[in-house]
């Protein structure tokens, strides 16, 4: 399907990618290949099935919860994600999006920032095996940081959650 992205899943009304009730979207693709990722078979581009954006802002709003994006990675697939976040965010929702990339490789790359201007909350770094931690919340190991986008874009300086 021409503009498709490659869903996993959608699961609406949980509570534990990001806070409050959302809907989280499963996007297909990976490449950081981290070590004890929990899910290896999201790594595949061409895993799940094909939606384009407005079969999946259906189900957003027949669900009406705010989003979680999660895969796999979105961002291996920004240009195709800037158009969903861009919708989501025109119909209010609030937006968590989940990625192996850190803050300063999202920041330092004009394609992957691109994606800032739509997303409230991002969840960033590779997941590392040593660093794991099962206390903490929404986030696998303590190297990955909860990120306020809107407040550490205006201070110059990360805010996390
Ligand atoms: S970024 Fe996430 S999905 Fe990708 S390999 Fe690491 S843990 Fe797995």
């Amino acid at each position: 399907m021409e503009n498709s992205l490659q869903v996993l899943k959608i699961i609406p009304g949980t509570t534990v990618d990001g806070i409050g009730l959302r809907t989280s979207i499963y996007l297909a693709g990976c490449q950081h290949c981290c070590k004890g990722c929990h899910n290896p078979q999201s790594w595949d581009f061409n895993a799940g099935e094909p939606m384009n954006v407005e079969e999946i802002m259906e189900r957003v709003i027949e669900e009406d919860f705010n989003v979680t994006l999660t895969g796999g990675d979105p961002l291996w697939q920004v240009d195709k994600v800037l158009p969903l976040v861009k919708a989501i965010k025109e119909k209010g929702y609030n937006i968590w999006c989940y990625t192996g990339f850190t803050w300063e490789e999202i920041i330092d790359s004009p394609q992957l920032s691109q994606i800032l201007k739509w997303v409230d909350v991002i969840v960033e770094g590779r997941f590392v095996e040593e660093l794991r931690d099962i206390s903490l919340r929404f986030r696998g190991s303590s190297n990955q940081r909860i990120i306020k986008v809107k407040e550490t874009l205006e201070n110059n300086l990360i805010q996390t959650l």
